[in-house]
């Protein structure tokens, strides 16, 4: 399965440019099997997104959130909770909070705004960190790398997508077999995880 963990949409997020429709039919274009929809603070709302998911079928629209705590951004996954759906959280609540509902916690772009990492992520690690993403500094790579391996984190390949023409141009292959958010989630857990990023974007 090829999956983009990290994808926003003008019908959620303020800074989206594209409509979830757009995004769908891009990520289908670029031959993606499934994507996350990240909003800023905001789950898209379950029926519509089963919606979606028969109209797109057999594509699957994951529901997922992008919050930000301690100055950094933080994805959830697997955790349907609108308690999540808080402008106002600190990092060690937030780990709280996601372990206590089972979901699966990326930080989301490390070094994209400081030269630091500046939520505590030592105390309180995530499972997974975006290696590569269009807001990931390449020069940032070994540190990263470095950080994942101390900590046993997972590394992930995601877009952080704000418009339909980046879709397809970093994702993460799943192993065969895997067509449901608890197989996609197990996955990730065991760290089978093959990362992609396109020539387009590898130089930056
Ligand atoms: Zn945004
Ligand atoms: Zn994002």
């Amino acid at each position: 399965m090829k999956i983009d963990l990290h994808v926003h949409t003008r019908d959620r997020s303020p800074c989206g440019r594209a409509t979830e429709e757009e995004q769908i039919r891009a990520a289908v274009a670029a031959g993606l099997d499934a994507i996350y929809f990240t909003d800023h603070y905001h789950f898209c709302p379950s029926t519509h997104l089963a919606e979606l998911n028969q109209r797109y079928a057999p594509f699957f629209i994951f529901n997922g959130i992008e919050v930000t705590a301690d100055g950094e951004d933080f994805l959830v996954l697997g955790q349907f909770d609108p308690a999540l759906e808080r402008v106002d959280w600190d990092y060690p609540a937030l780990y709280q909070c996601v372990r206590g509902g089972g979901g699966f916690l990326i930080l989301a772009h490390p070094y994209r705004y400081h030269t630091a990492i500046t939520a505590d992520i030592e105390q309180y690690p995530p499972d997974a960190i975006e290696l590569h993403s269009y807001n990931t500094p390449p020069s940032a790579e070994a540190e990263i790398r470095a950080i994942a391996a101390r900590l046993g984190l997972r590394l992930l390949s995601n877009t952080d997508a704000h418009s339909s023409e980046r879709l397809g141009n970093y994702y993460n292959i799943l192993p065969d077999g895997v067509c449901d958010e608890a197989a996609v989630l197990a996955s990730l857990r065991a760290g089978q995880i093959e990362l992609f990023q396109s020539d387009l974007v590898a130089v930056r």
